[in-house]
């Protein structure tokens, strides 16, 4: 079996703007999402999470290493990944309905069956009886539900989230969990959560990778194979769970306040 994301030994250089050498973004970044799998990542900001997204979504090419999505490397965008971020990417002008297709026409998918689609994903979402309002008249947690549904109207089977909740207030965030928990278990598709949110990675993720930055890299990894269902919010081993996650980024942060005392990460071309 092929594993939905599997990065071997990747390297991430950005040029920095004076044109005075790299920053090393990632470093010999190893990781591996298995097909149906559910992955969060939490970290400082800054230590790459962003990048390691696009890098998956094939937006961007690694300086070193490889990056394979369903065992084939990655050399440009594949239409059966999707990539949500927080600020839900939505078109202003076109209906809910419209924007829920996008990614069947773009994947020009015939009329009859975009409609079909459409349509399921929107009532997945519970949107169908906004079908013909337009983004503005719709909540956040509405606008995150119509961004999903766009997602899944495409039929991917890798799902990148970059800190999707964080525009929205709590209480909100809450339910919006519930709906991703439930849209992955229904879809099966693998997803990959990057967050801020401690209690959210714990509540989505079957592993919870945690980063540190200076150059990027993974830490520690944490099994958490008691998530999936909506009531572990409110088991003892959710509050464990929390802690050793909270544990583990504590001590990337003080690796990240190490980094900036000794900016390593920085090579410059003399
Ligand atoms: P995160 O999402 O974890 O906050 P990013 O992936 O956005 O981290 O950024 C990782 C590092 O790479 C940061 O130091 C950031 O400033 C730098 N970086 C990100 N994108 C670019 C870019 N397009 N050009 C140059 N540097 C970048
Ligand atoms: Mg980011």
């Amino acid at each position: 079996m092929s594993h939905a994301l599997q990065f071997n030994n990747v390297c991430l250089d950005y040029p920095l703007a004076n044109g005075q050498g790299t920053l090393h973004a990632l470093d010999k970044l190893d990781l591996c999402v298995e097909a149906g799998e559910s992955l969060a990542i939490i970290g400082p900001s800054g230590c790459g999470k962003s990048s390691l997204l696009r890098l998956a979504t094939g937006l961007v090419q690694a300086s070193g290493g490889n990056v394979l999505v369903h065992g084939s490397a990655l050399s440009k965008p594949r239409p059966d990944t999707a990539l949500i971020l927080q600020n839900f990417g939505l078109l202003p002008w076109k209906t809910v309905y419209q924007n829920a297709e996008l990614g069947l026409r773009i994947q020009k998918v015939p009329a009859a069956q975009r409609k079909e689609r459409t349509l399921a994903a929107l009532k997945q979402v519970e949107l169908d009886s906004f079908a013909q309002s337009y983004p503005a008249e719709l909540s956040g947690g509405m606008q995150q539900r119509l961004a999903l549904a766009r997602a899944i109207a495409t039929d991917v089977n890798l799902l990148l989230m970059d800190e999707p909740l964080s525009a929205l207030d709590a209480l909100l965030r809450e339910t919006l969990q519930n709906t991703l928990l439930n849209l992955w278990k229904q879809r099966a598709y693998a997803q990959v959560l990057v967050t801020h949110s401690i209690e959210e990675a714990v509540f989505l993720g079957q592993r919870i990778v945690v980063m540190a930055p200076r150059p990027g890299r993974v830490v520690a990894v944490i099994n958490n194979p008691h998530m999936g269902s909506e009531t572990f919010r409110n088991e003892a081993l959710f509050y464990e769970q929390c802690h050793a996650v909270r544990e583990a980024l504590e001590g990337a942060r003080s690796l990240a306040h190490a980094a900036n005392v000794n900016p390593a990460h920085l090579s410059s071309k003399e």
